[in-house]
């Protein structure tokens, strides 16, 4: 990544890690363990795991720590965090790591649409930013995306690596398509009948990729694929129909770019996501990784395939968010949260989850992304229209 004034040459990267417990951000430490001469933790938050948070904080040396769940704030390990770390609470402390001047890059790993704030904040305080947390680029692309600088906003979802890797050195004009590759999910191949009875253990068990639990669930659905449209929409500039889904069982390409003279180009390797993580952080560097090599001679051939957008009506519901666009995405995106929920709660069928979603989509208005108040208010409005729209579909 581009290097702040303030850091001596030749100092480590000072790395901000927000969420530092989950899939990502867990990975992320991985990969700063790995790299430690290149890689400083420098603040590290988490939702809840004040376990989690201690140990990393101990083993990094970390002098800023956040729980965004202040309820958590009486916790007694808390005591074993490192001398002269203060542990700060409430969502507003994690916003605030984001921006803290001894930070060159922020590693936005939260979940949902929650995680806007922090990389809200950080793009106002000139930082770089390893971006994992696409439900915000989903809602508020329209606004954080003018704010970023180029070269300083790497995508961390592995497609969005791939599609960000195959562009380096190309001209924004001379794409004519994304393909963002899928694998399809637990429950490919099924029909609409097959999929009403399905549970949530059943969906968590994901073929290719380990994910936290919220994901897991949009990746059955297909929603994970649908926002990845939206995603890659602004990351890259391009209409939505211009972004292909292509359904790739072997999870090998994570993604390709067709180009306007019909050359393409792919980026392919083992399914591990610490990769997209180090290169988000080593741009426009490579440097050396411990992921899996693929053996390409022992590889089963490759196939691809249309996504079935009849039986997962969340992927075309979101393809027609990012149509429309404005605070749509938004909208449809808290409709999707609060029926993800629900589903990994045992609280609504499967295909409730695209009727909560539809259902929000018909009621709410799409306005011009203006701010994030205004996003937040449109956050919580979907968020009690699908809770209206749960009960409705539960009776
Ligand atoms: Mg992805």
């Amino acid at each position: 990544m581009t290097k702040d004034q303030t850091r001596a040459a030749g100092e480590p990267l000072r790395v901000a890690v927000l969420g530092c417990s989950g899939s990502i951000g867990t990975q992320t430490l991985d990969v700063c363990r790995r790299h430690a001469d290149r890689l400083r933790v420098v603040a590290l938050s988490v939702n809840s795991s004040t376990d989690l948070l201690v140990r990393a904080a101990r083993e990094f040396g970390v002098a800023r720590v956040a729980v965004a769940d202040a309820s958590r704030a009486g916790d007694p390990v808390l005591s074993e965090l490192p001398d002269g770390c203060e542990p700060s609470f409430g969502p507003e402390a994690v916003t605030e790591l984001a921006s803290l001047p001894d930070v060159d890059v922020v590693v936005n790993a939260l979940v949902g649409f929650a995680g806007i704030h922090a990389g809200h904040a950080a793009l106002l305080a000139g930082k770089s930013l390893a971006y994992a947390n696409k439900e915000s680029i989903v809602c508020g692309g329209d606004l954080l995306m003018p704010l970023a600088r180029p070269g300083r906003l790497l995508p961390v979802d592995s497609e969005h690596s791939a599609i960000f890797q195959c562009l380096v050195g190309e001209r924004p004009e001379d794409v004519s398509r994304i393909w963002l590759t899928c694998s399809g999910g637990p429950f490919y191949g099924r029909t609409r009948d097959e999929l009403a009875g399905v549970t949530a253990a059943q969906a968590l068990a994901h073929p290719t990729w380990t994910m936290g639990a919220k994901i897991t669930i949009d990746c059955s659905t297909l929603m994970n694929k649908g926002l990845e449209v939206i995603e890659a929409h602004h990351l890259f500039s391009q209409p939505v129909d211009a972004i292909r889904v292509l359904v790739h069982r072997q999870s090998k390409i994570h993604s390709m770019v067709e180009f306007v003279d019909g050359v393409v180009k792919a980026q392919l390797g083992s399914s591990d996501m610490r990769a997209p993580i180090q290169y988000a952080l080593s741009y426009p560097e490579r440097w050396d990784a411990t992921a899996r090599r693929v053996d390409w001679c022992a590889e089963d051939p490759f196939t691809f395939g249309e996504a079935d957008e009849t039986a997962f009506g969340c992927l075309a519901l979101a393809r027609e968010a990012g149509r429309v666009g404005g605070t749509l995405p938004c909208a449809m995106n808290a409709a999707n949260e609060v029926a993800n929920e629900s589903f990994r709660k045992g609280l609504c069928g499967f295909l409730d989850i695209e009727r909560v979603v539809a259902r929000v989509m018909e009621l709410a208005e799409a306005e011009r992304v203006e701010s994030i108040e205004q996003l937040d208010e449109v956050d919580a409005r979907a968020r009690e229209l699908a809770r209206t729209a749960l009960s409705e579909v539960r009776l």
